[in-house]
């Protein structure tokens, strides 16, 4: 029996983790760094533990001290998530050494399955079917080189003991092959440690269809239906889904069977999952076994109706699975969306800062959220950058669908970059409505789902100044309410009306259209205003609730949307788009825009990991000259504009802040 479990883990599924156990009337123990004293994963907890800095090395890395506090504790079993210690097979046997339950496979098959060259020498022996490439020892450039030569390029680059999509290279010609070795081989040492890596056929168009794997530690194994993951951004998933569009029972039941086979070709026990890549035809490969829980799990609680964190807490306990395989049903469609805190304009850059709003849609059987921030909580740099995972159900793929795009739309969030008005394009996709997907998705439809930036319309500038009028108007009559002399003309209600002529007028700078100016003229109509724009006069009038709902009318066409007010900026959020408009003080001076023309500055903090260029080296705008190894990713950074470098602020190797310049130019001011 486990009284108490230790969640060696934070953020979104620490507390997933932690609802399940305590509906089991399990003692649950939370870890957090510096950065999480206040995290809702430990508010949630019966106890916590404190084990080090923000860094992942210095807390959620460090095994002993994840091991002191559940002696501490009195922890009888620790559940390490995903990421972080869960696939470390010396954790799992300093666990089972100081006799405390891993809540995970034995270490042996973390092992087998921990090195995606050695897995898959295994599975071939198995008869897995695998992608053709060469995954063995020899690691020399030239022998890797004819080995992608044989395989047919475009080939994939892969670091052995990858993981998260890092150290993972496309090449699609010969000639890039060195090139990208290196970066791989770059990565791969700075992630993993190890800078082996595999080569391997890239297959175009491809599925990512996995399945899920349960086992217990009496021999018996069964597979829970797959996921679909195939829409992803820099190989990594973004929505997810099950059953697979287009799955039959027969591939279904094959899949199944060689995931199965997997599995038990490792002496597998717990929850896991079996990754394969399917082509157009249908033909399917093993990727790799993830031998933990994973992210998308909740898809396939939705359709199974089961949870999976209980089970894995009931084997962990010893217990047998408690159906068999043809009792596993497939109940309707669930697809899970990741909201992360990342600009999909900038090649999906995780972006990192206080999330000063947060609002998620409420729950029910069709609407589950899973998330481990709060609306004042902090994307911190150091950690995966996910704010929430929504999923929906249906009772087929169409209702999911309707419900996605009805939980995307009350998904806000403001303060970091999100990738929520994305996903909502995803969502509204007719592709995707009709299911062709493949790892392709993103990039095929890149112009439908990344559009540029559209300038504000007069709507938006009108229902922009609404707000800032009504907020006026409220603190006026607040300001009336508590004042000495009620009767003063400054304090009354629409007072500032009487400050000169009865108009005002409200400045903004739109950030979509490079900061361009434009000026609403507000004049005061009865209850409402006359707001002219630009492009002609509105007839505005509205009620705002103190949580920024906006109940406007303009021009007698009715409009609810969310306003809030952030420093100098008002958004106006509208479903799942928000529009951001930046008030220009007519107090202010002259423009005090910072003359960074060109100046190049981190995108955010991490450490610079190789330069490519010298002082005195003429440079085109575009070229790659660093590259920057930050939230466990490689990033290059290329040259804002034509010039000639003049000063290298960094070396490879150095740590570098946010907004800190990283290269002067010739013609500018160092
Ligand atoms: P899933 O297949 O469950 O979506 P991911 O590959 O997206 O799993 O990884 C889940 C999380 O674990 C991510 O936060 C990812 O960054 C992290 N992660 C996965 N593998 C590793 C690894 N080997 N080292 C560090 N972090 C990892
Ligand atoms: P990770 O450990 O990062 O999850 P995987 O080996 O599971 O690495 O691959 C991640 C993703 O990369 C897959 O989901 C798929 O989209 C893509 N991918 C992997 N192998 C191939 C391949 N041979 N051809 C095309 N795409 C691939
Ligand atoms: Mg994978």
């Amino acid at each position: 029996m486990i009284r108490t479990l230790l969640i060696a883990n934070r953020g979104e599924i620490a507390c997933r983790i932690a609802r399940t156990a305590r509906r089991m009337g399990i003692r649950v123990v939370a870890v957090y760094s510096d950065a999480d004293r206040d995290a809702l994963h430990v508010a949630m907890a019966d106890a916590a533990v404190h084990i080090g800095a923000a860094p992942p090395r210095e807390s959620y890395l460090r095994a002993d001290r994840i091991l002191d506090a559940a002696r501490a504790t009195g922890a009888d079993a620790v559940h390490p998530g995903y990421g972080f210690l869960s696939e470390n097979a010396a954790f799992a046997e300093a666990c089972a050494e100081a006799g405390i339950a891993f809540v995970g496979p034995p270490a042996g098959a973390i092992r087998a399955m921990g090195d995606k060259a050695r897995s898959k020498a295994l599975m071939e022996k198995a008869r897995v079917p695998l992608v053709p490439g060469y995954h063995g020892e020899d690691q020399s450039e030239r022998f890797l080189a004819d080995a992608a030569g044989d395989i047919g390029y475009p080939v994939l680059i892969k670091a052995s003991a990858g993981g998260g999509g890092k150290g993972m290279k496309i090449v699609e010609h010969a000639s890039d092959f060195s090139a990208q070795l290196a970066s791989a081989k770059r990565e791969a040492a700075s992630s993993f440690g190890d800078d082996r890596v595999l080569v391997e056929k890239y297959l175009t168009r491809p599925r990512h269809i996995e399945i899920q794997v349960f086992a217990d530690s009496h021999g018996n194994c069964i597979h829970l239906n797959e996921r679909d993951c195939s829409i992803q951004r820099r190989h990594q998933k973004v929505l997810e889904e099950a059953p697979a569009p287009g799955m039959t029972p027969e591939r279904r039941a094959a899949m199944g069977q060689a995931a199965v086979a997997a599995a038990k070709a490792v002496g597998y026990v717990g929850a896991g999952t079996v990754e394969f890549i399917a082509d157009e035809s249908g033909t399917f490969y093993f990727m790799e076994m993830n031998t933990r829980l994973q992210v998308e799990h909740p898809v396939t609680e939705m359709i199974t109706g089961l949870d999976l964190v209980e089970w894995q807490l009931r084997v962990a306990e010893g217990e047998r699975l408690s159906l068999a395989q043809a009792e596993v049903p497939v109940l309707g469609h669930a697809i899970e969306a990741r909201l992360y805190a990342e600009d999909p304009d900038k090649d999906f850059l995780p972006s990192v800062g206080l999330l000063q709003h947060l609002h998620l849609p409420a729950t029910d059987g069709a609407v589950r959220v899973d998330t481990g921030v709060r609306s004042g909580d902090a994307i911190s740099m150091h950690y995966d950058p996910m704010i929430a995972k929504l999923i929906v159900h249906g009772k087929d793929r169409a209702a999911a669908l309707q419900q996605l795009r009805a939980a995307l739309a009350q998904c806000q969030a403001l303060g970091p970059a999100t990738n929520i008005a994305f996903l909502a394009r995803v969502a509204a996709h007719p592709a995707y409505a009709a299911g062709e997907v493949d790892t392709g998705f993103i990039a095929r439809h890149r112009a439908a789902l990344l559009p540029p930036p559209v300038a504000a319309t007069d709507r938006d500038l009108a229902l922009a100044a609404l707000f800032l009028l009504l907020q006026r108007r409220s603190e006026a009559a607040r300001t009336a309410a508590q004042s000495a002399d009620p009767w003063s003309p400054w304090h009354a209600a629409d007072g500032w009306r009487l400050n000169g002529d009865s108009y005002h007028a409200l400045t903004f700078a739109d950030p979509a259209s490079d900061g361009a100016r434009a000026t609403v003229i507000a004049h005061f109509r009865g209850s409402g205003f006359a707001l002219e724009c630009p492009g002609g006069t509105i007839a505005a009038e509205g009620t705002l609730a103190a949580d920024g709902a906006l109940a406007a009318t303009l021009d007698g066409m009715r409009a609810t949307v969310t306003a809030l007010r952030q420093r100098q900026s008002v958004f106006v959020i509208d479903g799942a788009f928000a529009r951001r408009l930046d008030i220009v003080d007519p107090m202010a001076g002259a423009e005090d825009r910072d003359a960074d023309s060109g100046r190049l500055q981190a995108p955010m903090p991490g450490k610079v990991t190789v330069v490519h260029v010298r002082p005195g080296d003429k440079v085109k705008r575009g070229q790659v000259l660093m590259a920057m190894e930050a939230m466990k990713m490689e990033h290059a950074v290329a040259a804002p504009r034509d010039g000639t470098i003049k000063e290298l602020r960094y070396k490879a190797g150095e740590q570098v802040g946010e907004g800190e310049a990283l290269i002067v130019f010739e013609d500018e001011d160092a």
